[in-house]
């Protein structure tokens, strides 16, 4: 089945990194919205990225007053860095999601924004249809893998 295609030039934007180092073009919720994958029977929240939704991810909630009011662009420019709260969910993006907001932040600050947008490209676009990105969340292709994923609502990553 066949949605329809976004090219990795629209997906990779620098607005949809997150303050966190977070990559939204990865993210189930943002592809959803991007192929109205809710139109097959799913009752998934859409989300348009983490900045351009106006408001700061669910990941960091409103528990980190610089990120809630605007103050940094990434969690690099903040003294803290990386602060408790952005540890944790770091080892469990690691874990689970195959993606470090912690690595992300890292590389943006020493090597800029564009190299990481070019590296992101290389490492998730997907190998068999050369144009759309893997959703870090279940390891999948929306537009190749869809069929995998109507079959298993929780696919995650082969498991
Ligand atoms: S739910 Fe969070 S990670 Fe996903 S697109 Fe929205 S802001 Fe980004
Ligand atoms: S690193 Fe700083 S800006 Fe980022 S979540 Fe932690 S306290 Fe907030
Ligand atoms: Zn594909």
């Amino acid at each position: 089945m066949q949605t329809t295609q976004s090219s990795n030039e629209a997906n990779l934007q620098g607005e949809l990194i997150a303050p966190c180092g977070m990559n939204c073009a990865l993210c189930l919720s943002y592809q959803f919205q991007q192929n109205d994958i809710n139109q097959l029977g799913f009752h998934r929240k859409y989300c348009p990225g983490c900045l351009p939704r106006g408001k700061n991810c669910l990941h960091m909630g409103d528990t980190c007053e610089l990120l809630r009011d605007g103050r940094v662009r990434f969690c690099y420019e903040c003294s803290d860095f990386p602060c408790k709260r952005l540890k944790a969910l770091d080892k469990r993006y690691r874990t689970k999601y195959h993606l470090s907001m912690i690595e992300n932040l890292t590389y943006i600050r020493d090597n800029g924004l564009e190299a990481f947008l070019n590296n992101e490209g290389q490492k998730w676009t997907c190998e068999k249809c050369g144009s759309s990105l893997i959703c870090c969340h279940n390891g999948l292709c929306l537009t190749c893998d869809l069929e995998v994923f109507l079959h298993n609502k929780k696919f995650r990553w082969g498991e």
